[in-house]
């Protein structure tokens, strides 16, 4: 067993000796976060795999944050440090059943958040994450139907902020930005007058219409960085707190209420990542994200049109 130091310093050495990088989502454990050399949100996460000169991509994230790193870069090995860090959005697209769905509307464009599998990204035309998604849903001609997919909050936000009704939308969620409660969000808010909400598109609607902002983890990483506001009740996985308090040190922040009963309020999946199994990864070349080459080739097609419309 090593020291929280003698781990960080042995990962460093792992880092060093095998030209690998470590990438991490805002949503994962403190520390892990400390370690990372990029953190960022989905879309500049994949900006960085794509583009990078490491031979070893280690994705301190969810799995298919790996597997799009893999597809985008499929000459470097890709680690995952818990193969068991899925995502509650994914595992709500099975592609057999989204394919039917896509078959049952021959001419639409398909849109997919990226927090899908390989094998729904290969069923995709045009990926695209919260921070692009309105851009990537205005992309698409006025006359051309959308398929959506998986999230339908998002998706019905897209709809709102384009006014794209045509979209027709998968009906899966995010196990935890569906669980905030706009009654207990009202509640805080009473208590904290003129306080504002700060919402990830993945909530649902009413949540939403309570919310000041609406943005992707980056974007309200900014906000709370640039506003000359002091407090923030903020409705997304609370891992993006510590970032928060680094970059606006002093501000306080309320993490938005969830629903009552036995909702978790943290994402399971991110916080699977630590430093133990990071440091065994890169030790043991561990938990290697691999997929054939023709799914692959398939998946990118979509992931490198939202590359090239997000520029
Ligand atoms: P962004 O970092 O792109 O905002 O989304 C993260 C995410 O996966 C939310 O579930």
């Amino acid at each position: 067993m090593h020291s929280e130091m003698n781990i960080i310093e042995e990962i460093k050495r792992l880092k060093k000796e095998r030209n690998a990088i470590i990438l991490a989502h805002y949503y994962v454990n403190d520390e892990v976060q400390d370690i990372a050399d990029f953190l960022g949100d989905s879309l500049a996460l994949s900006q960085i795999a794509a583009t990078t000169d490491a031979d070893v991509i280690l994705f301190a994230g969810v799995h298919f944050m790996a597997e799009t790193a893999k597809i985008l870069s499929p000459e470097k090995t890709v680690l995952l440090p818990n193969l068991n860090a899925g995502c509650s959005l994914a595992e709500s697209c099975e592609s057999s059943k989204f394919k039917k769905f896509i078959d049952e509307h021959p001419g639409a464009t398909v849109i997919s958040y990226v927090n899908t599998t390989a094998e729904v990204k290969a069923l995709t035309d045009i990926v695209c994450t919260s921070s692009n998604v309105i851009k990537i849903v205005n992309s698409v001609p006025k006359d051309t139907p959308i398929i959506f997919g998986p999230d339908k909050n998002l998706g019905t936000y897209a709809q709102k902020m384009t006014g794209r009704h045509d979209m027709l939308l998968w009906d899966g969620a995010c196990h935890l930005h569906h669980e905030y409660s706009a009654e207990g969000i009202k509640a805080q808010k009473i208590a904290n007058p003129n306080v504002k909400v700060l919402a990830h598109p993945e909530c649902c609607d009413d949540v939403l219409s309570l919310a000041e902002v609406v943005g992707s983890t980056s974007a309200l990483l900014n906000f709370v960085a640039t506003s000359e506001d002091q407090k923030f009740i903020i409705a997304t996985e609370k891992g993006i707190l510590y970032q928060m308090r680094k970059e606006a040190p002093g501000k306080e922040f309320i993490v938005a209420a969830v629903r009552e009963g036995d909702g978790e309020d943290y994402c399971r999946y991110m916080k699977m990542v630590t430093l133990q199994n990071i440091y065994e990864a890169l030790r043991d070349n561990k938990n290697v994200i691999e997929m054939p080459v023709e799914l692959m080739d398939k998946a990118r097609k979509s992931i490198v049109k939202m590359l090239e419309l997000s520029k």
